[in-house]
């Protein structure tokens, strides 16, 4: 006979914790997000043992005020939206009110918080899904979320985790991603103690460009810039000797989100056919800034995926404004005239 029951909340939070946090660098996002979507000019990452022991995001933004810290950390509970409504204008990169109850379900979380009108800040500890404590306490204004020792309360999951420098790999991986797509924001990443990434939040993208990948890629950029009633896009693509034999180097951002999407890629690679040889993939750098309604951002938990609702306007759009920069006179190979 089936012995049915509705599980705890606790147990529900651990269950969904394995949706969104994988690894360390899956809590990273989120916090980073978070401190993003704060208004934060400047958020700093600090990882210990590639972040299965260690991380700590600390950031200038608006902070919570102290009778909403609890509540950040359940299910289901976000300021960002308010109704299914708000989903087709979001323009936040949070919105699932999953993250601070995933993390918290399976690592020992502190929060430090402090807004710009509360006089005094406050720190919340909460492990493994269970408050520990709530109490005031002086803080800058902003946040400091640690989160210590991921998976220590479940074990069938930290078997999964790679060694430490190979998260700490995938967590500076994806704090440069963040840093491309926030040329806002100054970010720092501290791993170990050692300082691994320093933006300026001086909006300026190829600085960050030659930060994360060198001057080779730096100094073969070209401009894009493209202004549509509904659509932006504003970065660089890279001239075809910068080329790669994967597509790891294909960046693009839409609304801030890094994101992928089929209909981006194949247009930008049709627009450089003409000057790559076959299995090489180009640089490149593009922020897109549409308008939220020509979106669907609610697709997977992670994001990552979003659909279009004009793909051909955006395939059209993308290909152009490639194709276009592409046509730099410098770039087309010189034809000998004479006989
Ligand atoms: P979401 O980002 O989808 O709203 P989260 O679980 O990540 O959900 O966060 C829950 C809520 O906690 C957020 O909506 C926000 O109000 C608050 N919050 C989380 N992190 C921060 C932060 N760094 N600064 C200010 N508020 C935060
Ligand atoms: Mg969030």
């Amino acid at each position: 006979m089936p012995n049915i029951t509705v599980l705890d909340q606790n147990t529900i939070n651990k269950i969904a914790a394995g949706e969104v946090i994988e690894r360390p660098a899956s809590v990273v996002k989120e916090l980073l997000e978070n401190a993003i979507d704060a208004k934060s000019t400047a958020v700093t990452v600090e990882i210990k043992e590639g972040g299965t022991s260690f991380i700590r995001v600390t950031d200038n933004g608006c902070g919570i005020p102290k009778e909403e810290v609890p509540l950040a950390f359940l299910r289901h509970s976000t300021s960002k939206i308010k109704s299914v409504e708000d989903l087709f204008t979001i323009s936040s990169l949070g919105f699932r009110g999953e993250a601070l109850a995933s993390i918290a379900a399976v690592s020992q979380v502190e929060l430090i918080t402090k807004t710009s009108i509360g006089l005094t800040g406050t720190r919340f500890q909460i492990e493994g899904g269970e408050e520990r404590s709530l109490e005031e306490i002086g803080a800058p204004e902003g946040t400091t979320f640690i989160a210590r020792n991921l998976f220590y309360n479940t074990p069938a999951r930290k078997k999964f985790l790679k060694t430490p420098s190979t998260e700490g790999a995938h967590v500076a991986e994806l704090v440069e991603k963040l840093a491309l797509s926030h040329p806002e924001v100054s970010i720092r990443f501290i791993q170990n103690n050692q300082n691994k990434l320093h933006t300026s939040g001086n909006h300026n993208l190829k600085d960050i460009v030659y930060t994360v990948f060198g001057r080779e890629i730096a100094s073969n950029l070209l401009e894009v810039t493209v202004n549509k009633p509904q659509v932006s896009i504003h970065g660089y693509i890279g001239k075809p000797v910068i080329a790669r034999g994967n597509r790891n180097y294909e960046n693009y951002f839409i609304n801030g989100r890094y994101i992928k999407s089929s209909i981006i890629s194949r247009a930008i690679e049709e627009a450089y056919r003409p000057f790559m040889m076959q299995h090489k993939y180009p640089f490149t750098m593009l922020h897109f800034t549409i308008e939220s309604e020509m979106l669907d951002v609610n697709v997977h938990p992670t994001k990552m995926e979003l659909r279009f609702r004009d793909g051909e306007m955006v395939y059209h759009m993308v290909y152009q404004a490639v194709s276009s920069a592409l046509a730099h006179k410098e770039l087309i190979p010189e034809v000998e005239l004479e006989k």
